[in-house]
């Protein structure tokens, strides 16, 4: 049964979960230094009701499925979880979104519970800066932790940084120039004002469009555009003449890609959303402790398909239109 197709014709077989609204950085683009997570355990869905709900999703057309969070390796019982959900028949790819910081110590857990694709995220290659945007020092056991996954044979590595003005910016090339030396997809995220965090409480511009990421990592060489398969993500994919890796540019404000999105995020707290970029979110929590039945389950799903809108409405002019952290929602 296929029924997650809103009435843009858009199939939603992609549901993006976040296990945990904890983090052990503090990345200024995504949460403010002091913060503490609100969402006490009985708050977060547990392992129980995410399987049942994934479940429940493949039987409506969901087969991809990203676990993110806050951090998602910082969940107790998280190697476990991520067992028992690549044995749900139905799924055809789960991939993971880490901070790298625990990779090494478990890169062999993972594989072993059957996870094969990671995004990493790192936004600086240079371990003061790095300690600058995360508020951590840990630039090591990130870089540590991506080779680890490197060795242990994950594919694609996609390595995701947020560009930021004045902040990152005189690196990108330096980043870009790690797709000659490894098969990595470096991915560079435009800055989304989400959310309360750092960057979000100054005035400065921080923010950095693809034309002048572009910009900056062209003097690399020739960047030949890839073409996307069925089904990629949203990212316009490009490779360096010669590189092994590939080169993404994911531009949420300067080119939105919400005509082809196929998302569906459910939240740490149980919240199904039909857009990252939009509050609007039905409760899925509730009605699983209220012991509703899987039809009912079921049409809270086709629901909130329904809500998803045409298009997002976040702009840089507009930064107040998304008040739930990213970490909450599952980025
Ligand atoms: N802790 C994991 C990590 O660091 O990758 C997973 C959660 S994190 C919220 C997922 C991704 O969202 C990261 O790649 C991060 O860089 C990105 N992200 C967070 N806040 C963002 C923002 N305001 N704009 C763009 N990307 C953001």
């Amino acid at each position: 049964m296929t029924t997650l197709i809103d009435k843009y014709n858009r199939h939603l077989n992609y549901l993006r979960i976040s296990v945990t609204d904890r983090c052990n950085l503090r990345c200024i683009y995504c949460l403010p230094r002091g913060f503490i997570p609100k969402l006490s355990h009985e708050d977060v869905l547990s392992y129980e009701e995410i399987l049942r709900l994934v479940r429940l999703g493949v039987r409506l057309g969901i087969s991809k499925v990203r676990i993110t969070g806050g951090e998602p390796l910082v969940r107790k019982g998280i190697y476990d979880f991520l067992r028992a959900l690549s044995e749900i028949r139905g799924l055809s790819d789960i991939s993971l979104t880490t901070n790298g910081v625990f990779l090494t110590q478990n890169i062999d857990k993972i594989r072993a519970a059957g996870i094969r694709r990671i995004n990493i995220s790192i936004d600086s290659l240079n371990p003061g800066k790095f300690e600058y945007i995360t508020g951590r020092n840990c630039f090591e056991p990130v870089w540590d932790g991506i080779m680890s996954a490197y060795e242990a044979g994950f594919a694609p590595i996609k390595l995701n940084v947020v560009a930021l003005n004045g902040i990152n910016s005189d690196e990108l090339t330096e980043i870009a120039r790690l797709s000659f030396s490894y098969p990595f997809h470096i991915r560079f995220i435009e800055y989304m004002p989400i959310g309360k965090s750092e960057l979000g409480t100054r005035n400065a511009k921080f923010e950095m469009l693809a034309p002048e990421i572009i910009k900056r990592i062209r003097s690399l060489g020739k960047l030949n555009p890839v073409e996307n398969a069925m089904n990629d993500g949203p990212a316009d994919r490009y490779k360096f003449e010669g590189a092994k890796g590939e080169i993404g540019i994911i531009r949420p404000l300067s080119h939105h890609f919400c005509y082809k999105c196929n998302r569906l995020r459910l939240t740490a707290s149980g919240q199904l959303r039909a857009c990252l970029l939009s509050d609007h979110q039905e409760d899925l929590k509730t009605p699983l402790r209220k012991g509703f039945s899987d039809k009912q389950i079921s049409d809270i799903f086709v629901k909130t398909i329904s809500m998803k809108p045409f298009k997002h409405q976040l702009s840089l002019r507009h930064s107040d239109k998304v008040s739930s952290q990213m970490s909450a929602i599952g980025g």
